[in-house]
């Protein structure tokens, strides 16, 4: 199944405000067998929104939006979308006594504004949302679905995990992603490459990325399968084959940071380390200080 991901808001179009609830969509989906094919963040303008939405339905069985629910004018996403897939809008008196309470549990009174977060595109399925006011919705339609989630990333991480995972899970394929992490230091990217590319082009059913930070390489292979067993497999054997291409550098193949495989290795060996530092401004201590 592939999916792509909207992220509404005129903030995430200024230098103040990054898009994060993609990544972790992202990586919810992929956990789920889910790759997203294509992201775009969209300011609060209704024809561009409309937009987005139509063309994403257009290649896509899944579309993920996140934002755009609040209760102010400039919050779009729910009618846009009801009106792109023609869908009236009906009061769901339910959510609406929520948001009340909601409001009096903080002991203030509802704004008139708020009776748009209870509009609900006809026949959508509403995700409840304890976190805030705005309900997720599930919508279906021509065999695509649609899932507008609340713009707060606390409201959209917890809906996601209670009430849009069980259901996903049921419609998503068996095929997984599963992946592995090589970090090497002390050689430059161009080199790594080199080196591990004549072995990671031979399986083609892996994905590998190079990610260079400073000080530090990753290598990703990643494999979709439904077949856990042959994934693990063929992730064992291509990660020992580019491990041995690189040599020494490699300094884990276990996600640690490069402090704690220093540190490890201090402890096992009973051994201390002193460091005196130049132009650093202390870095070495403080990143060896990072491990408790
Ligand atoms: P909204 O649901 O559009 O009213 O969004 C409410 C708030 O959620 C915004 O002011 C942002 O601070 C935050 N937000 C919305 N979209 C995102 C996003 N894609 N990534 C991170 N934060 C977001
Ligand atoms: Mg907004």
């Amino acid at each position: 199944m592939k999916a792509e991901i909207i992220a509404v808001g005129s903030e995430l179009l200024t230098p103040y405000r990054l898009d994060t609830n993609s990544l972790f969509l992202t990586d919810q989906l992929n956990r789920l067998g889910i790759r997203v094919t294509r992201k775009v963040v969209v300011g609060d303008d209704p024809a561009l929104l409309r937009e987005a939405f139509r063309e994403a339905l257009e290649r896509v069985e899944l579309v993920v939006a996140s934002g755009g629910l609040g209760p102010t004018a400039d919050d779009l996403t729910r009618e846009t979308v009801a009106d792109l897939l023609g869908r009236p809008l009906i009061r769901d008196d339910a959510i609406l006594h929520t948001i009340e309470a909601r409001f009096q549990r903080f002991g203030r009174k509802m704004a008139e504004v708020n009776t748009r977060q209870a509009m609900v595109p006809e026949g959508a399925i509403v995700l409840p949302n304890v976190r805030g006011t705005a309900p997720g919705l599930w919508l279906e339609a021509n065999g695509r679905i649609v899932l507008l989630l609340p713009g707060p990333p606390v409201e959209l991480e917890s809906l996601f995990k209670s009430e849009v995972c069980p259901r996903l899970a049921k419609r998503a394929p068996h095929v997984r992603l599963f992946t592995r992490d090589v970090r090497i230091t002390g050689m430059p990217e161009s080199e790594v490459e080199q080196r591990v590319a004549p072995i990671y082009t031979q399986y083609s059913e892996a994905e590998t990325t190079i990610l260079a930070t400073p000080g530090e390489i990753q290598l990703h292979p990643r494999v979709w399968s439904s077949d856990a067993a042959a994934a693990e497999k063929l992730h064992d054997d291509l990660v020992k084959r580019m491990v041995f291409a690189v040599g020494e550098n490699v300094f884990t193949t276990a996600g640690e940071s490069l402090e704690e495989v220093v540190a490890g290795t201090l402890i096992f060996n009973r051994a201390t380390i002193a460091v005196a530092e130049s132009c650093t401004g202390g870095l070495v201590a403080e990143r060896l200080t990072n491990v408790p």
